[in-house]
């Protein structure tokens, strides 16, 4: 497999995938720059090298029609300057033939939005599924898919993929585009390999105790990431809303806290499988139960299986958090994924909390951790602890499959399987 940093470039020019599906203000302003700045090592070693870049990337979801509000043209300025390059803009990215071939080595291309165009998601437009002509339509679509891509690729000489955050989806420009270059001029950038060397030191190099910590509202959005955990942690935390629903299952009162009464015997059947495969299941004992869903309600604190009615757990108790603390303090493996309570209520952060002070801990004495999933991160932005921790992702749903076990059709584009 190729690598970037061994790759000339001078002299080329590289097309490359990032994730600038950057937060905007009504005025077209970032309001938050971080996966710029997350693609610069990239971005950077491929100019300082010598070589030509043409920079590709979402934005929001403009399902496959022009839509001004979600133009790549309104971060030019803002990538111009965080390159030190005036970078060019490309109107519509399958029609840049003519200025990408006149990009001279150190100049900079940005492509429109890619979703402009349905090709790159590759989903047939305007057409239910239920539609007989469905399956008719999406082969067509491929095909159109094909073409979309061999366009992209037809501007450049090699190949960068890296955008994590849509490595989980077998787009035009994230996957299908990789078939048109052979395998010495196709990469992962330095991000993308950032992220696959977390999740591969997470479930392939395992330095034992190894402890997982899945938190968040729903068991149902983490139960393919529980089931293969299952297979290789010694401890499994499981905290957050999901809790009640295990505390209902096993006969406790829950009062008016969340729970899935859908996924009781689900929560039974991971209580088992923990017990057959020796795994220590830490769930909640007692929980910080309030009288409303507010960060000025009532609070008491009570066992997470006899809450009164009218009340709702919405954070880990003081017991439970020690019993977090026990769990993650001696590991030398951790991730975690999804908060223990309602962290965004400043007075119900307290569980989430104990948790990262327990991961930040166990860091300094040794252990790999690993924090990812949109809320963990807000959760450990908020309490000022990222850079106390070994890595924090900025993969969503690609780094929730990656720990799924699933192989990512961006990277498996790159590397050929
Ligand atoms: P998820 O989207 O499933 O990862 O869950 C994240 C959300 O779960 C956050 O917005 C939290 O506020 C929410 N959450 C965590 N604990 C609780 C709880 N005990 N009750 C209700 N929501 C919760």
């Amino acid at each position: 497999m190729q690598n970037i940093d061994n790759y000339k470039f001078a002299g080329k020019k590289a097309i490359v995938r990032v994730d600038f599906n950057v937060p905007l203000d009504e005025n077209g302003n970032i309001t938050d720059d971080t996966r710029i700045r997350g693609a610069l090592p990239t971005l950077k070693k491929i100019l300082a090298d010598g070589g030509a870049l043409i920079i590709m990337s979402h934005m929001g979801k403009p399902k496959g029609k022009v839509n001004p509000k979600m133009s790549l043209k309104q971060i030019v300025p803002a990538v111009s300057a965080a390159l030190g390059v005036d970078v060019q803009f490309a109107e519509d990215c399958a029609k840049a033939a003519d200025q990408a071939a006149a990009l001279q080595p150190g100049q900079v291309l940005l492509l429109e939005n890619l979703r402009f165009y349905p090709e790159e998601e590759g989903k047939p437009v305007g057409i239910d599924k239920e539609d007989p002509n469905y399956d008719a339509a999406k082969k067509e679509m491929k095909e159109r898919q094909k073409e979309f891509a061999k366009t992209l690729a037809s501007y450049a000489d090699c190949y960068v993929n890296d955008a994590f955050g849509t490595a989980h989806r077998r787009h035009a420009s994230t996957a299908v585009i990789a078939d048109y270059f052979d395998a010495d001029n196709k990469m992962l950038g330095y991000l993308m390999e950032k992220e696959v060397n977390a999740v591969n030191n997470i479930l392939n190099n395992i330095k034992r105790p190894f402890t997982a910590i899945m938190g968040g509202s729903k068991v149902s959005t983490k139960i393919g990431i529980i089931e293969n955990l299952m297979e290789k942690v010694d401890n499994l935390i499981l905290c957050g809303g999901m809790t009640y629903t295990f505390a209902k299952a096993m006969g406790g009162k829950i009062g008016q806290s969340i729970c899935e009464d859908d996924k009781l015997d689900l929560a039974l059947d991971i209580i088992k499988k923990a017990k057959e495969k020796g795994v220590n299941l830490v769930l909640g004992s007692d929980c910080i139960a309030a009288d409303a869903f507010s960060n000025d309600a009532n609070t008491q604190v009570c066992p997470a299986n006899a809450i009164p009615d009218g009340w709702e757990g919405l954070d880990a108790g003081p017991e439970t958090r020690k019993a977090f603390a026990e769990a993650i303090l001696p590991a030398k493996t951790i991730l975690w994924n999804g908060p223990a309570g309602v962290f965004e209520f400043d007075n119900f952060t307290g569980g989430s909390r104990a948790i990262a002070d327990a991961i930040v801990e166990a860091t300094a004495n040794g252990a790999f951790s690993l924090v990812g999933g949109g809320d963990s991160v807000a959760c450990i932005n908020k309490f000022g602890l990222a850079d106390k921790v070994s890595y924090v992702s900025t993969g969503g749903g690609a780094l929730l499959e990656a720990i799924e076990g699933k192989v990512l059709p961006g990277v498996a584009a790159i590397e050929g399987k």
